[in-house]
Order: C-alpha cells, then structure tokens, then sequence
C-alpha cells in the first residue's frame, strides 16, 4: 500500500472535483482517481453549461443556489474567466398542463429562497421577444441563474484543487474497495493500492459498478442524452429557455444563447436510452430543431455546427442521492446526478465536505434526508 490519503474520491467530474477541493480547503488529504486523462471527460464535458436553482425540490434548490453563488462570482474571486453569465432561466408553458405544474411549484420554490415569478405570454415576450406567441401560455423566469463553460469550470476548481494539495491520478480506474469489518479501508486500481478510511463515489454513469465493489446495488442508470451547437449570430436571447412538454419521441429540451453567439441545445429522448453508448446520432437533431424552431421560429435560419452525446446518470425518482452508507462505514456517495451534475457539482461539494467531516449544518441535515441513499425513490421530481 502506497501513503494515505484522509479520503479517496472515484471520479474527476462535475462532483469529484468540487468536493475533492472542498475537502482540501478543510486540511483533508485527497486522492482522486479517474480512468480518463484529464478532469471533465466523463459527463462533466457533454454538459451544456445551464446553471439553476430552479427545482422542484428544497435540496436541490439550495444547493444549486450555493452553485450559483460561487460560479457566479468566480472570476473575481478567482481571476479565471469560466464565460459565465447570469441570463436567467425561463420555463416556458404552451399548455394549461405546463402551467399547472410550473404554477403549483412556486410557493416551494420561493420559501427555499429561489427568485422566481410567473409571467403570463405578453410578459414573458417582454423578456424573450423572439418567442412564437401562437400557443404560448406564459412561463416562469428566475433571473438569478445561469450557464458558464463546464470544461472551464472543472478546470479551475481542478487547478485550485491542486494547488490545496489534492493528488490526481488520471488514467487509473478504481477496481476494487478494500472493506474489513464492515469499514471502507481502501481502493485498489488497475495501477496500484490506496489507505483511506473515507471512499467517495463519484463516478457518475458508472456509479453502479463502483457500489458493486462494496457489494451496494444502487439504482443509477446511466442514458444517453444528445446536445448540440450553431454557428454565432447576433445576440438575441438572454435566458436558458426550457420547455417541459411532451412530444413525440421527447419529454423537454433547453437551449440558450452563448456570450460569443452560439446557440447550445439539447434534448431529453422519451423513452429514455438507456446504457453507456456516446456515440451521436442522426434522429437528434431533427427532433430537437422542430420543437426549437416552433418555439422560436427564427432559430430556423440557423446553421448547426456540431452535436455530440452523452450521459446522464439518472435516478428513479430525478434525484441524486448524496450521504454515507449505512451499511458499510466510510463509504460516501455521491450519485445520481441526472440530468444536474454540474449545476449542483460546487454548492455539492460543499455538503460533501462538511459531511465527512461531520460538521453538516441543520439545513444539510434536512437536504441530506431529501437525497438519502435509503429513501423510497417514490414519484418524480417534477423539475428533473
Ligand atoms: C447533452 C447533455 C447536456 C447536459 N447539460 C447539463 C446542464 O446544462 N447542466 C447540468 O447541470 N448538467 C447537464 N448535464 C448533466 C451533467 O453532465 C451530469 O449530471 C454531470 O456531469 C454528472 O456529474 P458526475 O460528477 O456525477 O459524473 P462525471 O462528470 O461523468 O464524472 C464521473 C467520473 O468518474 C470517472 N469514473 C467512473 N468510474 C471510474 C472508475 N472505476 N475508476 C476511475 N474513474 C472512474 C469517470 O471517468 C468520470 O470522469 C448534461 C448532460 C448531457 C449528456
């Protein structure tokens, strides 16, 4: 066995990252360990870059909150340009089913801090003039968040991380979890062995195979989600515009417009896809352009540059599940991300870290029983 490490986490991604550098700001030892080269190749890199604490549920609005606070403000804090920016979200309704549901979640919303309000159609053309207006009932928006560049983002918490001492092992994958006793002692790699009381699993569409290795069966399931990007046009849209409607072959899509131009999409397949193929497809593109394009018609003057694949690691219920093992000491996790990994990746990482230390505040304590590994995983977020 080689030095010990405080904790080791399993994955150098949305999560990973944030929570190995938050543990290191602590004076935690860290060891992270990933099967790809270098930080954000696992789902971290196929993100669009959305930022929100637009949810339907308390935990994850307060930590997408804390995310916002620091993705927001970080390049003065840090000096790096990650190309963030604070266009807002709009979750648009087209039907009285839409607007039911976006309508019955503000009151929770709201009273976990989110600001939000409801715009009938006339207002919400005030915020996004381009909108088609045929059909459109109205929508909520919540100028407080964002997207910025996932990549740019991984990055610098990466090399902040470092900086506090974290050790990155690229090209290593975690094989095995030594357990004794009931009590995590380790992880073995296809390159070498590790002490460490604390294991983290951050492995995104491979958290299943990780909690195997403790003999865990947790219910991740990895499905492949598509995005895409146009060529750069004249600044015409502010917010991230989401739209939850069902249609043939797709339950939502959500797009914006980049500072430099472009506009970045991407779809939610219905069914879902499920498995780790990242190959991209041919029936993406025209799926998604038909619906943007009846929901701005002058997307449909727009030239596609390049789309690409992904996953998302999804849970039952739409929720991640984030805490300790009960079953085994030392085993921490944090899964499930869905379709929210890099939004909730910083404000997470926080909780991850007070978490471990046993210090989690009255607050992390009630987001922790929202996210708990043993909860029933009954019904759907309705914000997923
Ligand atoms: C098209 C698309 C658009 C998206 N848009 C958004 C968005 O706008 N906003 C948002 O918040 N989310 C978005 N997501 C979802 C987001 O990408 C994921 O939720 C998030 O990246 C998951 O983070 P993670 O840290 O759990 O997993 P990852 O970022 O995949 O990190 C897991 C890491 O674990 C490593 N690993 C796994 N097993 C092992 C092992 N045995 N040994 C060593 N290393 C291992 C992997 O190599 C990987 O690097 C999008 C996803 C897709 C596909």
């Amino acid at each position: 066995m080689s030095r010990a490490y405080d904790v080791i986490a399993i994955g150098a991604g949305s999560v990973g990252v944030p929570a190995a550098w938050a543990m290191a700001r602590s004076g935690l030892r860290v060891l992270v360990l990933d099967r790809f080269a270098s930080p954000g190749q696992g789902s971290n890199k196929s993100a669009i870059g959305g930022m929100r604490a637009t949810h339907s549920e308390p935990a994850k609005i307060r930590i997408g909150l804390r995310s916002l606070e620091i993705a927001s403000t970080w390049q003065e804090t840090y000096g790096d340009d990650i190309e963030w920016s604070t266009g807002g979200y709009s979750f648009v309704a087209v039907s009285q089913r839409e607007e039911a549901i976006l309508k019955s979640l503000l009151q929770t919303q709201r009273a976990s801090g989110l600001d939000i309000a409801w715009y009938e159609a006339r207002q919400l053309l005030e915020i996004i003039p381009s909108l088609n207006p045929d059909g459109l009932v109205g929508g909520t928006y919540s100028p407080g968040d964002g997207h910025c560049s996932p990549l740019l983002l991984c990055h610098a918490m990466f090399e902040r991380a470092r900086a506090e001492g974290v050790t990155f092992r690229f090209h290593e994958t975690a094989t095995g979890i030594d357990v004794r006793d009931g009590r995590v002692r380790g992880v073995t790699t296809d390159r070498g062995a590790y002490e460490a009381p604390i294991v983290l699993n951050a492995a995104g569409g491979w958290a299943a195979e990780v909690g195997s290795m403790v003999g865990l069966d947790h219910p991740v399931q990895p499905d492949a989600h598509e995005g895409g990007i146009t060529e750069p046009v004249a600044p015409f849209l502010a917010p991230m515009v989401v739209d939850i409607s069902p249609a043939p072959g797709s339950s939502n899509y959500y797009f914006f417009q980049h500072a430099t131009g472009q506009v970045v999409f991407c779809i939610t397949p219905s069914p879902l896809v499920p498995g780790l193929d990242r190959t991209a497809t041919s029936g993406f593109l025209p799926m998604v352009s038909r619906r943007m394009v009846r929901l701005i018609p002058k997307l449909a003057n727009l030239r596609v540059r390049r789309t690409w694949r992904g996953l998302y690691p999804m849970t039952p219920d739409g929720s991640p599940i984030v805490g300790l093992s009960n079953e085994i000491d030392g085993y921490a996790m944090a899964i499930g991300l869905c379709g929210q990994g890099f939004m909730l990746g910083p404000g997470l990482g926080e909780l991850l870290d007070r978490l471990v230390r046993d210090d989690v505040t009255s607050e992390d304590r009630s987001a922790l029983d929202e996210l708990s590994p043993d909860r029933p995983f009954e019904g759907e977020a309705a914000l997923r």
